[in-house]
């Protein structure tokens, strides 16, 4: 802009020049707001403090020339003033960077002309500072564009016309891997779109090729080759810029095979989710608050028998409860709770028919806490429920027989530590263990012989069957022990099975056993001896008296008679034991059969001064049974009660009746029955064991008496006290009918 005053500096020494520019600016009203420097150094001082809009110098001046001062000029436009004939200084001025020169000539005709070339020189100035400012901002922008466009993550490209690279930025090199060198001048067409692209892609060669608009401004995703062969995903928009030479290209480009990735993987992970959640075996459903089924996948339609899923959305959500209790429970739980987990319960399905599901589903509220649906997963668990209850009770069935069990079973695991015992192995073993605490096996073993030391020992077999093993207390005992491992699922040793049978009884028995085959044979040959000693006397001596030959006969027959006792005894409990006796049963009186017996002891009982004697009740009452039963009953009772009642003893033979039995009661004074022998003297072969005092005998007697009492759905009570004497009683049932007694 040119001032409306313009400030200017005359550095002129004539001072009649002087004058003449005062007047000539006041002549002419010049709008010059000026100041005159007479000297060189003057006017470098003026330069220095103020700034002039033009400056007209003239070239001699009292202390140096015109030159001296240039430098101080700096921008400002300055018009070179000389006398005639200094042309050749002039053109110097005017390298120099004068704008102007003006000769001066004696009538100061040049004046005239002066606010011209002021006015200009002014132009020239205002020209140049716009052109300079015109450079600067094209180099600002210049900058800025290639800071921009080398710091841009988008490829920059541009292409002339027949789509060869002009420029390159640096994300471009980045993507494709060319270097600006490598690519300048280069097709881009066929450097980044791969040798048998798509079709669609022909368009853009067109385009590229000719340049039409039709690609223009618009954004195309395509697939493109980087250097190195591999193939990337990118967005391409194409602008076109009208240069010099012609219409260019600029090409945008984004690298997006992250992104293309990233959306492939997240529409394969829906994909995935879809299918997933689609082919589940559970339910899944959202349900709204009003109660209407919002989604649901196809398992939940198929589980409460829709055919399809439009269908199911439409039913109530009441439509699957069984009850209305049902339902109320369930609302009440997950409204209570915000969730339900793993909630069983009965449902319905479309058909009407009932299945067992159980639901784990949780509220969607609002900002407000307010519920909006209900979302869950529900299975079908009805055949899983059987399952379990299978499982349990086949469990509880295995349980049972374990504990049932005539053996003991223990089951211990590899470090001993008991995780079954059954309750035969604690009867057995006095071991009652705490249900919820842990054991090991040695606990079980304290009340055996050296704490078990002979099974602990076996553990370390394999197997072991049969080993015998004593248990002192409470009771002694003899068990057999039978251990074996079992493996777990992984085939590795899990722990053993310890199997106790109480072979105690067995033991005794066997025993018992030996000492009848010694008992028997005693009993045979005692009397055999006496047989066949006193039949030899009998044949050997030739004058014998009598009365002697009476006596020794009656022995022969008495023993005789003792042995065939003995043989009945045997051949008694081996027919009963085989099940061939025959019982002839029927309502009989037992009055005579015990008088009948009362009167063969009788005798036996004189014989030990042993005072006897029946006693029985009127009308007495008759049983079913077998009359040579109840005679043999009578026999053992009355034998072992002479037998076992030391001389001058006392026994009474009783028939009674209680509300429901005859009773049969024999009550002797004698030595009585140990207590720890009272349940044991009606087993087979057992006899009390009274040293000293060996009373001939069996052991079969009462075994018998038992065998047939029980035969006849009686029972036998034993009451008995050591040294004073002991009562036996048969019950017989008395028969329901009056019309029979
Ligand atoms: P046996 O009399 O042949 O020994 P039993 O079976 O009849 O066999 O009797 C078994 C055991 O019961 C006898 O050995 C005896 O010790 C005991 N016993 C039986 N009756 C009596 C009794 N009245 N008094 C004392 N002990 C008896």
């Amino acid at each position: 802009m040119i001032p409306e005053v313009i400030k200017i500096l005359l550095v002129e020494d004539d001072v009649v020049d002087q004058m003449a520019f005062k007047r000539f600016v006041e002549e002419k009203s010049l709008f010059y707001d000026y100041q005159i420097a007479g000297s060189s150094r003057k006017a470098i001082e003026l330069l220095k403090k103020s700034k002039f809009d033009c400056v007209i110098v003239d070239y001699n001046l009292g202390d140096g020339t015109a030159f001296d001062i240039f430098d101080y000029i700096v921008d400002t436009p300055f018009i070179f003033t000389t006398g005639g004939g200094d042309e050749k200084i002039a053109v110097e001025a005017m390298k120099a960077g004068a704008y102007y020169y003006h000769i001066k000539d004696p009538e100061r005709n040049y004046l005239e002309i002066l606010p011209v070339s002021i006015q200009k020189a002014l132009q020239n100035r205002e020209f140049n500072l716009e052109k300079k400012r015109a450079e600067e901002a094209l180099m600002e922008s210049e900058e800025k564009f290639r800071t921009i466009s080398s710091s841009a993550n988008d490829a920059i490209i541009m292409m002339d016309y027949n789509g060869n690279v002009s420029f390159w930025n640096n994300a471009a090199e980045k993507i494709f891997g060319f270097k600006q060198e490598e690519i300048l001048g280069q097709n881009l067409y066929e450097k980044i779109v791969p040798d048998n692209g798509p079709n669609y892609l022909k368009s853009l060669k067109y385009f590229w090729e000719a340049g039409i608009e039709t690609s223009l401004g618009k954004t195309v995703e395509m697939e493109a080759h980087r250097k190195n062969g591999d193939v990337c995903n990118i967005e391409l928009s194409l602008s076109a810029v009208m240069m010099k030479k012609g219409l260019d290209t600029i090409a945008l480009i984004r690298d997006i095979t992250a992104r293309k990735e990233a959306e492939k993987a997240l529409q394969e992970s829906e994909e995935k989710y879809r299918t997933l959640q689609e082919n589940i075996p559970m339910g899944i459903f959202r349900s709204s608050k009003i109660g209407n089924f919002i989604s649901a996948n196809m398992s939940m339609v198929n589980i409460l028998g829709f055919k399809t899923r439009e269908e199911f959305i439409r039913t109530s959500v009441d439509k699957i409860f069984n009850n209305h209790d049902d339902k109320i429970k369930y609302f009440h739980e997950i409204e209570a709770n915000g969730f339900v987990a793993n909630y069983e319960l009965e449902l319905k399905r479309q058909d009407g028919e009932s299945f067992w599901a159980e639901i784990n589903a949780k509220t969607i509220r609002d900002e407000d806490g307010k519920i909006l649906y209900y979302d869950g997963i529900l299975e079908d668990i009805t055949i899983k429920k059987q399952q379990k209850e299978e499982l349990h009770q086949s469990k509880e069935r295995l349980n049972l027989i374990l504990q049932n069990i005539v053996n003991g079973v223990i089951a211990i695991d590899s470090d001993m530590t008991i995780f079954m015992i059954n309750k035969k192995t604690s009867t057995l073993l006095d071991f009652y263990p705490d249900p919820d605490k842990k054991y090991i096996l040695t606990e079980a073993l304290v009340n055996c012989k050296d704490r078990g030391k002979v099974l602990l020992d076996a553990m370390n077999e394999e197997i072991f069957t049969n080993l015998e093993f004593q248990v002192e207390y409470p009771l002694p005992r003899t068990l057999y022990v039978t251990g074996t491992t079992f493996t777990d699922f992984d085939g590795k040793s899990a722990g053993r099975i310890l199997i106790l049978a109480d072979m105690t009884r067995e033991k005794e028995i066997e025993k018992m056993k030996t000492d009848f085959v010694s008992s028997v044979s005693h009993e045979l040959k005692t009397p055999l001896t006496s047989i066949i000693g006193f039949s030899k006397t009998i044949l050997n001596t030739k004058d014998i008296d009598d009365k002697s030959r009476t006596e020794f006969i009656e022995i022969i027959a008495n023993e005789s008679q003792r042995l065939s006792n003995l043989i009945d005894d045997v051949l008694s409990i081996s027919k009963i034991e085989s099940g061939q006796i025959k019982y002839d049963m029927d309502y009989i009186n037992i009055d005579p059969i015990i008088l009948n017996v009362f009167n063969i002891y009788k005798a036996q009982a004189l014989k030990k001064k042993i005072t006897i004697k029946f006693e029985t009740i009127k009308k007495l009452p008759r049983i079913f049974a077998d009359k040579d039963s109840i005679h043999q009953i009578a026999v053992n009772f009355i034998g072992n009660a002479i037998k076992f009642t030391p001389n001058s003893g006392n026994i009474w033979i009783r028939l009674k009746k209680n509300k429901n039995n005859l009773i049969l009661e024999i009550e002797d004074t004698g030595m009585g029955i140990p207590q720890k022998d009272q349940d044991k003297i009606f087993d087979k072969f057992y006899r009390v064991s009274r040293p000293g005092l060996e009373i001939q005998g069996t052991g079969l007697g009462l075994s018998i008496v038992k065998d047939i009492v029980h035969m006849h759905n009686g029972q036998i009570e034993l009451h008995s006290k050591e040294d004073k004497g002991t009562i036996f009683r048969a019950l017989f049932p008395l028969p329901a009918s009056k019309s029979v007694s």
